[in-house]
């Protein structure tokens, strides 16, 4: 095989426990969208559950089927299945399969919920659990508090076909120490939580946050303030976290204290194997517009991964400036010239004994995804997501 995801069990295991310790009685959903955050959700999902995730995210109908199949598939016995939220909308054509899946949806229009009622009563099913989101400042999903959460609650609350398991909410800076747009956010939720507990519509859980509101608690602030609200409406507190089970997170903002960031550490580990070796002279130029040009001899090998696979253009290296690495036998091994679609070349120069076949680390330890996140201009998340490779296998 020319190139392969290894995901370390104990890895992602041991980054679940760490931040459920830091969310003490916060409940916390363990987020495997896009194909977990491009580890392999069939890899993932199984392994949070054995963890003890009692929620898992998803981002549509197609990956939550995908993560039941792979959960039957590891044998979780029913008794230990976790609930599966669809985070990323829904359409009049998905509500029958979240209905018969037993997929819990994200939901903010009424008519989301009377496509899914009306999906129940042709299947035959009971109420369908829905989480409700609130907008409070991202402008992306979710119903505004006032009027039109309010008219929205009135109408759920006599809504025989629908059940609010939750209530919940996304911050837009929950990296930022002490954040007053976070602080806006909150009040806004609080309003929202309020006009559920007055119409007496209560939902079991109450959520908000991502991996940075886990790690950015150093004022012990948001999830202290999600625990308080869940209580007043005698709900569960629960905040959802995705790229830190993976090992990575944003660095926090401001004057602020990081809990766990430290202590994370990468699940994914994608390697490849040298399918070339060649001498170049001084003089010679190396890969598209020969933009990198031998200074002396050289050693190279060359890699079957390129930007097709994820392996990002701006990893490129010219003379002037460079550029990434991946690991040879333990050694970085800087790429040189453009990384083309589907082949990179490193300089194995400084490195004895490196054969055809050899076994090289893209990303992992040692060239992390931060590392291709700061030369790419981008976050880890997209670096992670961006991996395009068959096969991934759990280790
Ligand atoms: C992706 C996502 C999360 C997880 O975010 P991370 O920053 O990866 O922890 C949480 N909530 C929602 C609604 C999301 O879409």
């Amino acid at each position: 095989m020319k190139s392969w995801v290894e995901v370390s069990e104990r890895r992602l295991t041991e980054n679940y426990r760490l931040l459920t310790e830091a969310a003490g009685d916060t409940a916390m959903l363990a987020v495997v969208k896009a194909n977990a955050y491009g580890h392999g959700a069939a890899v993932c999902a199984p392994v949070l559950v054995r963890a003890g995730a009692q929620w898992l995210g998803v981002t549509d109908v197609a990956e939550g089927a995908a993560v039941k199949t792979a959960l039957e598939a590891a044998g979780i016995a029913r008794r230990q299945q976790p609930g599966i939220l669809v985070m990323s909308g829904l359409l009049r054509e998905d509500a029958e399969e979240v209905v018969r899946l037993g997929l819990v949806p994200v939901v903010w229009l009424r008519e989301q919920m009377e496509w899914l009622a009306e999906a129940a009563v042709r299947v035959r099913m009971g109420p369908v659990a829905v989480h409700v989101e609130i907008d409070t400042g991202m402008a992306r999903q979710g119903v505004k508090p006032g009027p039109e959460l309010n008219s929205l609650v009135a109408w759920v609350r006599g809504a025989a076909g629908i059940r609010v398991d939750g209530v919940m909410t996304h911050f837009a800076s929950s990296e930022v120490a002490g954040s007053a747009q976070t602080v806006r956010q909150r009040k806004l939720f609080e309003e929202a939580i309020s006009a559920f507990g007055d119409a007496a519509v209560w939902p079991v859980w109450v959520h908000a946050g991502n991996s940075s509101t886990v790690d950015n608690q150093g004022d012990e602030g948001n999830l202290a303030w999600l625990r308080g609200l869940a209580a007043m409406v005698g709900a569960w507190p629960m905040v959802r976290a995705g790229i830190a089970l993976y090992g990575y997170c944003l660095p926090i903002e401001g004057e602020g204290l990081s809990e766990v960031r430290g202590e994370l550490q990468p699940v994914m580990t994608w390697k490849t194997r040298v399918i070339g070796l060649r001498e170049v002279e001084a003089g010679e130029t190396v890969g598209y517009n020969g933009i990198f040009v031998a200074e002396q001899a050289m050693r190279l090998a060359l890699l079957p991964v390129g930007y097709a696979d994820g392996v990002r253009r701006e990893l490129s290296a010219s003379n002037a400036r460079d550029g990434g690495w991946a690991m040879v036998r333990g050694q970085r091994a800087p790429i040189v010239g453009r990384v083309s679609m589907n082949l990179t070349i490193v300089d194995v120069s400084g490195i004895e004994g490196v054969g055809l076949g050899d076994e090289v680390v893209v990303l992992g330890d040692g060239v992390t995804a931060e590392d291709h996140a700061r030369l790419a201009g981008t976050i880890a998340y997209e670096i992670v997501c961006g991996v395009r490779v068959g096969y991934r296998c759990g280790v």
